[in-house]
């Protein structure tokens, strides 16, 4: 089995202020850093750091060509990343003094997939592979219908959920990794075990993975239901906790572990990541996670 990653990759600036800047306000930053980010590319390196064998699929801009590099560094497959002319997908992230951010998105690469390429790059996978999406590349509905057809296995992260979410048809999608925000706008519910409910009763072959933050996380299916707690850890950076919970429990489960194995594996990778600063350097590989002691 093949696992496919149709995802954004997104190049990070990240500013740090002395406050957010004002309308009509022009203000000096103290510091100015380049990171790799986008959900897609994390969840491709925890997947590959996990022990996953997985290619990614999408797009960069000519700026965007270390997020290649980066990728391939840590054994994604990379035949299907394609290089275009033009602007990569970017962020531009404030960090005020209380460590609180702001984000402007400019979709770039990430948002002009073409309906061509998306059938070339599913045409090479077959019946039983899985793909994975989070929503952060345009054509989601299409891509969704198409993995379908050709009878992949679909794994979905909906983030951030907004009206592209609305137009996917959900029940086509078998595994769903999601927080509690995401969980309650596509359920209208705000209590986890109210989620699941609606979950099964709406999509009753569904696996649904539920992370809930400094609560741990629960994971239903219409056969069991799994707990997990978190492993304790001083919290320095929750950025990326949940798209390493994502590469990390995938691998688990299409490597043949048990679900609560899975999760187990998952929240310690996580935490680990949550201990130190950034959002794809947090991951940790395998080996890291067998060896902590949490
Ligand atoms: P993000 O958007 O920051 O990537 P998320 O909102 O998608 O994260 P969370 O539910 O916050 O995902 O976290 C995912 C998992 O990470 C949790 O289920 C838990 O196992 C682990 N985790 C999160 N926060 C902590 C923490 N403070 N300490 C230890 N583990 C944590």
């Amino acid at each position: 089995m093949k696992i496919l990653n149709f995802g954004s990759l997104n190049v990070d600036y990240v500013y740090t202020v002395d406050h957010m800047v004002q309308p009509g306000e022009t203000l000096a930053s103290q510091k100015m850093e380049v990171f790799p980010g986008g959900k897609g590319l994390n969840q491709s390196i925890s997947l590959a750091r996990a022990g996953a064998e997985v290619y990614h699929a999408g797009q960069v801009g000519e700026d965007g060509l270390f997020l290649k590099k980066l990728c391939e560094e840590n054994g994604v497959d990379c035949t299907y990343l394609k290089e275009i002319p033009g602007k990569n997908g970017n962020a531009v992230i404030q960090v005020d003094q209380s460590g609180q951010n702001c984000i402007l998105l400019y979709g770039g690469s990430n948002r002009t997939l073409t309906k061509e390429f998306i059938d070339e790059v599913i045409g090479h996978f077959d019946s039983g592979d899985l793909i994975l999406l989070q929503n952060e590349v345009n054509l989601m509905d299409y891509i969704i219908e198409r993995a379908y057809e050709q009878e992949m296995i679909i794994a979905l992260n909906p983030s951030p959920y907004n009206e592209a979410m609305e137009a996917c048809d959900l029940s086509k999608v078998t595994y769903f990794l999601m927080n509690e925000i995401e969980g309650g706008q596509i359920t209208g519910k705000t209590q986890p075990e109210d989620i699941l409910d609606v979950m099964l009763e709406r999509y009753p072959d569904a696996k649904v993975v539920l992370t809930l933050g400094k609560d741990g996380v629960v994971y239903r299916d219409k056969e069991e239901q799994c707990t997990q707690g978190i492993f304790k850890v001083k919290a320095v950076d929750t950025t990326a906790a949940g798209d390493t919970f994502t590469g990390y429990f995938l691998s688990g489960v299409l490597g043949g572990d048990p679900v609560a194995e899975a999760l187990c594996m998952a929240s310690k990778a996580s935490a680990i990541a949550v201990s130190r600063q950034g959002a794809s350097p947090s991951i940790p590989w395998k080996k890291e996670v067998e060896e902590t002691e949490l």
